[in-house]
């Protein structure tokens, strides 16, 4: 059995994009720009947006952080959103979800410039990537890509089970593995809360992305010998001997699961450090098509 280690894949993604934006100073006298839009106090979304203004400083990008009283009006959000569309400072827009129920989360996504749409949560975004198009991959599914990329995982031909079908990780994951595509053309399953028997289908899996959010929802029974687990689950559980009270666990049974596996990533430190990773992929992305430099 191995370890994914997206941990350190994804430091060594950052340190490549470090090099990349160098150079690309040196040609430019420019670098690539993010803007981070926060509405409101939730705690969960300052750490995941400090932990982005973190990454984007220490690859050399341009960073700025907006950050909005909770009762900013729609009206003043979009105007915000368009004003960021034509700044040339900035080549990435990102707008951390959740919003404020007053807000249509959907029509500030489809506010954001294509060209700018780094998280590729705006629907022509996803289109593309439905069609097989060039676009940005919105950056967790993208993220385990390059994990089964850099572990040189075979997903041609592959029975690729993906279990949960949300927006942001179940329904891009399994899109970019149905892709004829280098990297892709893997034969997929999707499954979700509606599945009677979820075992019928995990049990034929080659490769098992669980993104759920179900603490070890996946045991040792579910799956065959030398599956491949993606746990994308983050779940908080009870933790006496921890400092805090609790610990986090993924959407899989790690200690009795990763006996059967071949490959497995862990949770902490599996798929959610790459989604940074590849959030400045595809900034630096942005930049190099915005300002028509490689
Ligand atoms: P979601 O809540 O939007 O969707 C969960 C999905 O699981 C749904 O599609 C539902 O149909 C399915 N589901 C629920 N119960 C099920 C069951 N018993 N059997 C089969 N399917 C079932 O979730 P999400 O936003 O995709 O997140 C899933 C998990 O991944 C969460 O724990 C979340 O914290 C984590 N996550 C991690 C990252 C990261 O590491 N960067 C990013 C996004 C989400």
């Amino acid at each position: 059995m191995q370890i994914i280690d997206g941990k350190k894949t994804s430091a060594e993604i950052r340190e490549e994009i470090k090099v990349k934006v160098e150079k690309l100073k040196e040609k430019s006298g420019k670098v690539p720009g993010l803007v981070t839009i926060l509405v409101g106090e939730d705690p969960a979304s300052q750490v995941y947006v400090n932990s982005k203004i973190k990454a984007c400083v220490e690859i050399g990008m341009h960073s700025k952080l907006e950050k909005l009283d909770a009762s900013i009006s729609e009206e003043e959000l979009l105007r915000l959103v368009n004003q960021y569309n034509n700044d040339p400072l900035f080549h990435g827009i990102l707008v951390q979800l959740p919003l404020p129920k007053h807000i249509d989360e959907d029509k500030v996504i489809e506010a954001i410039n294509l060209n700018k749409d780094v998280d590729g949560f705006h629907p022509s975004s996803v289109g593309k990537l439905v069609i097989g198009k060039d676009t940005f991959k919105s950056c967790t599914p993208f993220g385990i890509m390059e994990l089964l990329k850099r572990y040189k995982i075979e997903t041609k031909g592959k029975h690729v089970v993906v279990v949960g079908r949300s927006n942001i990780v179940g329904k891009p994951i399994a899109n970019m593995l149905v892709q004829k595509e280098e990297g892709a053309n893997a034969v997929v399953t999707v499954c979700h809360s509606a599945a009677p028997d979820l075992s019928i289908f995990t049990k034929q899996a080659d490769i098992l992305i669980a993104a759920v959010g179900r603490a070890h929802l996946i045991t040792k029974d579910m799956v065959k010998d030398g599956v491949v687990i993606i746990d994308v689950g983050i779940n908080r559980i009870d933790a006496r001997e921890k400092k805090k009270g609790y610990k986090l666990v993924g959407d899989v049974d790690f200690d009795n699961v990763s006996e059967k596996s071949s490959f497995i990533t862990p949770v902490p430190g599996g798929v959610g450090p790459m989604t940074i990773a590849m959030l400045m992929t595809n900034t630096l992305k942005a930049f190099s098509k915005l300002e028509n430099i490689n």
